[in-house]
C-alpha cells in the first residue's frame, strides 16, 4: 500500500535533518560565531566552540563570520 513516509533529502541525498555545521580543529575560540547563530546552537568548548547538531538549522551564518573557516557543514 502507498504510504506517505517519503523523506526529504538535500542535494547530497542525505535526510534534512541529519544536516547540521560542524566546527573543525581549526578553531581558534574568538567567539565571533555564536554571537551570530540565530537559534544559539554555539557554545564555547574545552579547546574550541562547539555546535549542538540537533539545534542547528544549517543557515550558515557562523561560518560566514569566521575568520578561519572553522564551521563546515557536516
Ligand atoms: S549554521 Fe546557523 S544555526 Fe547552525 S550553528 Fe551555524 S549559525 Fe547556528
Ligand atoms: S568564529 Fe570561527 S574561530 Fe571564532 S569561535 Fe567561531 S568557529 Fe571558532
Amino acid at each position: 500500500m502507498w504510504t506517505n513516509n517519503v523523506k526529504m533529502l538535500n542535494d547530497n541525498n542525505r535526510e534534512v535533518s541529519s544536516m547540521a555545521y560542524k566546527i573543525t580543529d581549526a578553531c581558534i575560540s574568538c567567539g565571533a560565531c555564536e554571537a551570530e547563530c540565530p537559534v544559539g546552537a554555539i557554545s564555547a568548548g574545552d579547546d574550541k566552540y562547539v555546535i549542538d547538531a540537533a539545534t542547528c538549522i544549517d543557515c550558515g551564518a557562523c561560518a560566514s563570520v569566521c575568520p578561519v573557516e572553522a564551521p563546515q557543514q557536516d
